[in-house]
């Protein structure tokens, strides 16, 4: 049985004052204790945040980290080993606004993830169509290749401790959420395809669904057979609504 997992992904939100309100205002939530809880502030709020929310029932994760593991001369970036020195416990790799806006390439993708393990983060690792391949009707030719990357450099045996966001780029942050059914197949086409190297570890993975998931449409969407969970961008930013969300999983 996988246990559900909600994650909220703050984006490029908040300031300390916002931040401050909303790991309050998260705080006051009935947040159900059988699912598995994370939000992803800003790498400037990730202390803040683990400060202040309660670390049992609420993990801490980060946006993304650096390809390279360890210290070093690489200005700018921070390491997994920087951030799980903190307290974080997950990092989105390959979240489609890092590969469309900021070229982040498969490649590069499946160093961020075998990075992060190695530095002590598991990674929720992010695949998705734009509308454009979805239109084209090579939706699960693209989100194959994206995970055929990882698969095929880091093993099947690294989703043991890692969780597969599906996110179609058409649906983050557009409103125009994926039926149950358009995510589910998709779902089901990504665990077949681990299935395919381990059906243990396919059927122990747990796959996020994200894009513009609402408190009312999680519960649609959870209930289907693969989907165990989401990634919540725009609504993880409103405590009431997050909450609404976790309750549904
Ligand atoms: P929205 O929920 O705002 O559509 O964002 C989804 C997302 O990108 C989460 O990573």
């Amino acid at each position: 049985m996988r246990r559900p997992m909600v994650a909220g992904n703050w984006k490029m939100n908040g300031t300390r004052a916002s931040v401050a309100e909303l790991v309050e205002s998260l705080r006051m939530q009935v947040l159900p204790a059988d699912i598995e809880i994370a939000v992803f502030p800003s790498a400037v709020h990730v202390s803040q945040v683990l400060d202040g929310v309660d670390g049992e029932h609420v993990a801490v994760g980060t946006q993304d980290c650096a390809a390279q593991n360890g210290f070093g001369a690489l200005t700018g970036e921070v390491s997994a080993e920087q951030f799980a020195d903190f307290g974080c416990k997950w990092v989105l790799v390959g979240h489609s606004e890092r590969r469309l806006l900021l070229g982040e390439t498969d490649e590069v993708v499946s160093r961020k993830f075998s990075a992060a393990q190695v530095g002590g983060l598991k990674p929720v690792l992010c695949l998705g169509e734009t509308l454009e391949e979805r239109r084209a009707g090579k939706t699960l030719e693209v989100v194959g290749r994206q995970l055929a990357r990882v698969l095929d450099d880091r093993g099947v045996a690294a989703f043991e401790s890692a969780v597969i966001a599906y996110e179609p780029v058409w649906a983050i942050g557009s409103g125009l959420t994926a039926t149950p059914e358009q995510a589910q197949e998709v779902h089901a086409a990504i665990r077949e395809q681990l299935s395919r190297h381990d059906g243990r570890i396919a059927e122990g993975v747990r796959l996020l669904y994200g894009g513009s998931v609402k408190a009312e449409n999680a519960a649609e969407l959870f209930a289907m057979a693969d989907i165990d969970g989401g990634l919540v961008g725009g609504a993880s930013l409103k405590a009431d609504e997050f909450g609404a969300i976790c309750r549904a999983a």
